[in-house]
């Protein structure tokens, strides 16, 4: 196909700020990309926008007109045309242009996108129960997301036993004592003034009734964002989970053992600060269970090489490196490391479901995405209709 024109301009992701939509025209239709981005970054990501962000679009658009007549006949032509973003387009401007050509060159070749990277594999969602840390405006638990996963080899019973967990969490929460009023934060967890420990026990509980009723197995995962709350070489907790409020290096790893012995935690995302790999490397050695590399690992290929024998799960989110070239790179790295692989939404979603088809055509094993709020469910949906089709 040939594009004939792409134009960037701005809307809205979904926790109410600007970010860039790609529209590429080709004789067949336009076709549309547009690229999430973080509220709790990692330092080794790429910013979503360098400068002020109308700036930034209309030097974009510039760019853009330089790419029509550009012949797309397969991804080696996307990813020879990333090559040639300016470094400054690096980032959200970059990853809607290659989103808008996935879909492009999928419809010219008639293939569903996911196929375009492999082929089609059952991918888990993993998802929100409760938000804290910076997803909760710092005001609820310092835990970012106690996570629940339903594992197995179907998605649809997989999204059935982790969306039972969700209600009967809610259930839980209206019940108890505390003053919980239904709010969700940006990835669909519920928001509660429950503190760090009785929140591990509140999804503990919901995971424990739908099991008892349904037999599934429903495993409890936590993403730590341990790097939001480490200063100057000390975790500081504003709820103490084990009475400490500052807590030293050594005494995290001992706090992230006691959790994983009496939570029996099956995933544990950024369970120490982002920098410090050896110490990613101690709480391996503490479990079977998945230790999982997102700020420490960023979707950056270097980064996932020096964590090697540190974790053994590393989240894809294709925004921290703005390009899909390099996210098929990392991908494949991981692969041959025998790194579990997540592919994951962001706190600032658009709706686009492109996420779902790299995650079940690179052949990730889980896809972090809530199961609340519209941008999120259309990821799911979008799994359920590609198992099912
Ligand atoms: C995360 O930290 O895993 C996450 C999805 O949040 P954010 O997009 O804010 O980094
Ligand atoms: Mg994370």
């Amino acid at each position: 196909m040939k594009i004939k024109n792409a134009k960037a301009f701005k809307i809205l992701n979904s926790n109410s700020n600007f970010t860039v939509q790609v529209n590429i025209t080709s004789d067949a239709g336009v076709f549309k990309g547009s690229s999430p981005a973080g509220e709790s970054v990692s330092a080794f990501e790429v910013t979503p926008f360098k400068e002020g962000l109308d700036q930034e679009i209309s030097a974009f658009n510039d760019f853009l007109k330089k790419i029509e007549n550009r012949q797309l006949s397969g991804l080696d032509d996307i990813y020879a045309l990333e090559k040639e973003i300016p470094k400054e387009f690096v980032g959200g401007p970059s990853l809607s242009l290659s989103y808008a050509m996935v879909y492009a060159l999928s419809h010219e070749l008639n293939k569903e996108p996911y196929s375009l990277f492999g082929s089609k594999n059952t991918v888990l969602p993993i998802s929100k129960m409760l938000g804290g840390g910076m997803h909760a405006s710092n005001l609820g638990m310092d835990i970012q997301e106690i996570l629940a996963v339903t594992l197995g080899d179907d998605i649809k019973e997989s999204v059935d036993g982790t969306l039972s967990v969700y209600k009967q969490l809610k259930e839980l929460l209206k019940n108890s004592t505390y003053s919980f009023v239904g709010g969700v934060d940006p990835e669909g967890g519920f928001v509660t003034g429950l503190d760090n420990y009785e929140s591990l026990k509140m999804v503990k509980k919901a995971i424990e009734k739908v099991v008892e009723k349904t037999g599934k197995d429903i495993r409890l995962g936590i993403d730590m964002a341990a790097s939001t709350f480490f200063k100057d070489g000390v975790y500081v907790y504003k709820r103490p989970i084990y009475g400490k409020k500052e807590v030293s290096s050594g005494e995290q790893i001992d706090l992230i053992k006691k959790l994983i012995d009496e939570f029996d935690l099956y995933f544990i995302e950024d369970p120490v600060d982002e920098s410090l790999l050896e110490d990613y490397g101690k709480i391996l050695s503490l479990t079977d269970n998945l230790v999982v590399g997102d700020d420490a690992t960023a979707t950056v290929t270097e980064r996932l090489e020096k964590a090697k024998g540190k974790i053994n799960a590393a989240l894809i989110k294709p925004n921290q490196v703005g390009l899909l070239y390099k996210v098929k790179e990392f991908s494949d790295k991981a692969d041959k490391m025998g790194i579990i692989k997540v592919a994951s939404h962001r706190s600032e979603e658009t709706r686009t479901t492109l996420l779902s088809d790299l995650a079940v055509g690179l052949g990730a094993k889980y896809l972090k995405v809530g199961i609340n709020r519209g941008e999120r469910v259309d990821k799911i949906n979008r799994l359920l209709e590609i198992c099912q089709v």
